[in-house]
């Protein structure tokens, strides 16, 4: 059996940190296991749905290096889609409703304020015929729900273990709206058959959804006479470092504003891999790696907190990490050669920041002098080219000598002359690297 596994994402608005760690978890699982991972574009709801999203979805999918081996829209297989809603119609297990909103809605006040949950009553089950001729002549059209068994579907959820769901208390699901509408769920059993799914990780919103479509997949793969249930994994689902539903934030946790923002597309991934699993988050750029370490019963049950610093910090630790080689192309593009990113990344929070660094060992800054006639003094103790590595240690000793100026005193204004900034990596090789002449020109306070 061939590992599949799909992400199913409706393009109705970005990914957020919650969307792609169930993307990647589902990519890490079929990856390690020699598996098929497919992306299903859910676009049943025309209105809602759009290119852009589609394509920002792909976008970041991509960037994080998540290619799928297939992919397709729900939107290409109405056809299969009504077939199959045929059959359950002939079946009686999709049936008609006629009941509006606000009905549906009032009878769930009544409901309530008698102590009873919100299940739909079923009355369509009972509509006489001229009742639904009187509808049809008020201008009604049905909407359609499937009737579910009133038992207990259990599965074995291979991150919540034995799981229960009695259908008794759900309401009969609407598959297909009066507009003619499908909502996901009809498509989305159809299509985790057809494909051969063999396992659904998706968040624990999902529980209750589970035993619906367990129902609807045992009717469906009845009709076809082929195919067969998938397993799921269910796992809780990521708040914020306040406790707090990421919900509230996701337009600043979409992927495209951590892209935009200068994160590593390998920080995300390192984090989003182990959050919520009883394995260590590390910096670990192989996504190999990752898939290999995967596994479903290493995943907590409690909810993962998602924390923007602890992103930042595993982005920093990361660029520490990262060789010049593997990011050759975007440090050429900012015109970052080997020696200075070796220089500065042990201090970077961002790749692109390695940009200021360049133009204090390349190009220009604008100095900052506190004290003239130290910054004087030190200009003229400058050594002349080639400066070394070594070329630093002389330099300070020699202006300590000269001035009596130690310790802080005498780093912290040669490196606000020379770098422009009061923090930074290490001075000896960018001492080196920006030369001579312009040491003595910045420390003098030209800009340069
Ligand atoms: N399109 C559905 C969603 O985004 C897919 C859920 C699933 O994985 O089945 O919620």
């Amino acid at each position: 059996m061939t590992v599949t596994v799909r992400f199913a994402p409706s393009p109705t608005g970005k990914l957020h940190v919650g969307n792609m760690r169930a993307a990647l978890w589902n990519w890490l699982y079929a990856r390690g296991r020699g598996g098929k991972f497919i992306l299903r574009i859910d676009d049943t709801d025309e209105e809602r749905s759009t290119k852009a999203y589609e394509e920002g979805i792909k976008r970041d999918l991509e960037w994080l290096g998540l290619f799928w081996d297939e992919t397709f829209h729900q939107s290409a297989r109405f056809p299969e889609y009504d077939r199959v809603a045929d059959a359950l119609r002939e079946q009686g297990l999709l049936y008609p409703c006629y009941e509006t909103a606000e009905e549906l809605e009032r009878k769930r006040r009544l409901q309530r304020a008698r102590g009873l949950p919100p299940v739909y009553d079923r009355a369509a089950l009972q509509y006489t015929e001229s009742e639904i001729e009187k509808f049809r002549a008020e201008g009604r059209k049905a909407h359609w729900r499937f009737k579910l068994s009133h038992k207990p579907v259990e599965w074995n959820d291979l991150i919540r273990g034995a799981t229960s769901v009695d259908t008794a208390n759900v309401s009969d699901p609407v598959l297909i709206r009066e507009d003619g509408m499908y909502l996901y769920t009809l498509p989305s059993c159809i299509d985790d058959i057809d494909y051969g799914v063999t396992h659904v990780i998706r968040g624990e919103d999902h529980v209750t959804n589970a035993a619906v479509q367990i129902e609807i997949m045992r009717a469906y793969i009845a009709i076809k006479g082929a195919g067969a249930l998938p397993s799921f994994a269910h796992h809780s689902l990521l708040i914020g470092a306040d406790g707090q539903g990421l919900s509230k934030r996701l337009g600043s946790l979409s992927i495209e504003a951590m892209r935009e923002d200068g994160l590593e597309a390998a920080a995300i991934t390192s984090l989003l891999a182990r959050l919520g699993t009883s394995e260590a988050v590390t910096p670990e750029p192989d996504l190999a790696k990752l898939a290999a370490s995967f596994d479903l019963s290493k995943v907590g049950r409690a909810p993962a907190r998602f924390d923007m610093a602890e992103l930042e910090a595993l982005n920093a630790k990361l660029l520490h990490e990262t060789a010049y080689a593997s990011v050759a192309g975007r440090l050429e593009a900012i015109g970052v050669d080997a020696a200075l990113w070796d220089a500065v990344k042990g201090n970077l929070l961002r790749l692109n920041d390695a940009a200021y660094w360049r133009d204090v060992a390349r190009g220009e800054i604008d100095p900052v002098i506190e004290d003239k006639a130290f910054a004087e003094a030190a200009a003229g103790l400058v050594p002349d080219d080639p400066l070394t590595e070594e070329s630093w240690a002389a330099f300070a000793d020699a202006v300590s000598k000269a001035t009596g100026a130690r310790g802080k005193k005498l780093y912290m204004p040669l490196r606000l002359a020379l770098t422009g900034v009061a923090k930074g990596p290490e001075m000896a090789p960018l001492f080196a690297l920006m030369g001579a002449e312009k040491a003595r020109a910045r420390l003098r306070g030209e800009r340069g």
